[in-house]
């Protein structure tokens, strides 16, 4: 897969569409970390993953419910995982949350906002993705196989 890729979008149409050109390479049992502030385009990202997914729910942001799963029908992939931290302080708070199971999954795609509260629960073999705020339409984002 790819190593390291750094680029700059233009618009929330841009980095849907980066999402869907990695979401095709996704075969299950990835972990995808999304880092960036608030309204950088972590979960803009996940809508073209999700599109290439095949998932045509609409996809909306799991800020207050932690997590959204989707079935996937079209690929080896059963589930897409969508995860959002925000509102855990810290790793004791993820334990109940059933995240290891899915974090284990090898017929899930795990996205995961916010993952950085998970620290050390998160496997070594990830995809990260760093989401730079540059102006109100352009974002800097490098994807980096860990
Ligand atoms: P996060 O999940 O990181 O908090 P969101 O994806 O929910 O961020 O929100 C990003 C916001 O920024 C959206 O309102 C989107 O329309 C806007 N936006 C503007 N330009 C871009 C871009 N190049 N990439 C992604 N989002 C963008
Ligand atoms: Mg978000």
């Amino acid at each position: 897969m790819i190593q390291f890729m750094k680029i700059i979008t233009h618009s929330s149409k841009e980095t849907i569409g980066l999402g869907e050109r990695l979401g095709k390479r996704l075969q299950g049992g990835e972990v995808v970390c999304l880092f960036g502030d608030l309204g950088a385009g972590k979960t803009t990202l996940v809508k073209g993953i999700a599109k290439s997914l095949e998932i045509t729910k609409r996809l909306l942001s799991p800020t207050y419910i932690i997590v959204r799963h989707y079935p996937i029908n079209h690929k080896t992939a059963k589930t897409l995982y969508h995860i959002d931290l925000y509102r855990i302080k810290n790793v004791a708070e993820t334990m109940d949350l059933g995240l290891k199971d899915w974090l284990s999954d090898k017929s899930a795609i795990v996205v995961i906002e916010w993952s950085e509260r998970l620290e050390y629960l998160l496997p070594s073999d990830k995809i990260d993705i760093h989401f730079q705020y540059i102006d109100e339409y352009t974002r800097e984002i490098t994807i980096e196989n860990t």
